[in-house]
């Protein structure tokens, strides 16, 4: 039974470096003229009213994208992030936040295609009502992790997959491993990015060992954390860990995520990872 729901949670620190990261890729896939795939291996519903009872209970986006809204002093790769955010709210002010598949439906023309995965029965259809009517979105009310791997190799050859589990079952943290190692063999070329919360830092090394030793190369790790690393409950930290990143995307990271960590740290503990876990 699942029980994770995104709307308690849109718009915060670990949806700022998620979605941040996620524009900075888009953007350089459409630099090319060739078409490409996006997948979204869970999607949520796509999009988020920041005054719903759900926001309002935990209130996650006053350290995310509220600190961040209507600043003029961001850095490059934030700013073209906040574009997506701006371009979702019709009007000056912000009410709503947009989940991963919306940035990228905003980003992608109409030569592109996309794929969507939501498990959660209300939240598929709050999904296909989002974005019905949108011919070039397939959406499936199934396992996104399996849908990954029967999806690889596009047809386009040009692809980047999303992979963004609620980690509900503890077994999550391996399965986004073994199911990236047969993705890649599969479809070696594509951009891979598995986002990760740090909620027990161990894991976290398991998991990046885990995709050290899985023989897939160049891989690069983006964490923005807010908090120093706890033995307390809760998330003091979240990651994107990215297959095949676009060259330009460890320059980017290298610009927006000092400033991220300063801005939404809390207690001076704000801090930034990014490495290289293995080259190319
Ligand atoms: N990617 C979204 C975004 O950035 O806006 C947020 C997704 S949220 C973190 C995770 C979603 O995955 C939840 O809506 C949950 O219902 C769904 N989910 C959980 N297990 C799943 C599975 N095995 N396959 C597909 N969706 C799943």
């Amino acid at each position: 039974m699942l029980s994770y729901r995104h709307s308690f949670h849109a718009g915060n620190f670990a949806d700022v470096l998620k979605h941040t990261v996620a524009t900075s890729i888009l953007d350089y896939m459409l630099k090319k003229e060739k078409a490409f795939f996006y997948l979204d291996t869970h999607a949520g519903c796509g999009a988020y009213a920041l005054n719903s009872p759900e926001a309002l209970k935990t209130q996650e986006f006053n350290n995310g994208i509220v600190p961040l809204w209507g600043r003029k002093d961001l850095p490059a790769p934030v700013a073209r992030y906040m574009e997506q955010v701006v371009e979702f709210n019709a009007q000056s002010q912000l009410h709503y936040y947009p989940g991963s598949p919306s940035i990228a439906v905003q980003m992608l023309r109409p030569i592109d295609r996309l794929s969507l995965f939501e498990l959660h029965p209300n939240e598929f259809i709050n999904m296909s009502k989002n974005f019905s009517g949108n011919r070039k979105i397939q959406m499936s009310k199934s396992d996104g992790l399996k849908g990954l791997i029967a999806n690889m190799p596009p047809v386009e050859r040009r692809g980047f997959m999303l992979i963004d589990p609620s980690y509900e079952i503890k077994t999550e943290y391996q399965s986004v491993v073994e199911t990236l190692i047969q993705a890649v063999k599969r479809f070696a070329t594509g951009t891979y990015a598995l986002w990760y919360p740090v909620v027990n830092r161990a894991t976290i090394n398991k998991m990046e060992k885990a995709l050290i030793a899985s023989g897939i190369k160049n891989i690069q790790l983006f964490e923005l954390g807010i908090r120093s690393d706890s033995e307390q409950i809760g998330m003091t930290s979240s990651g994107m860990i990215v297959i095949n990143p676009p060259w330009t995307l460890n320059k980017e990271m290298q610009e927006s995520l000092p400033f991220l960590a300063e801005l939404l740290g809390e207690d001076d503990q704000g801090f930034y990872r990014i490495e290289t876990l293995v080259s190319e």
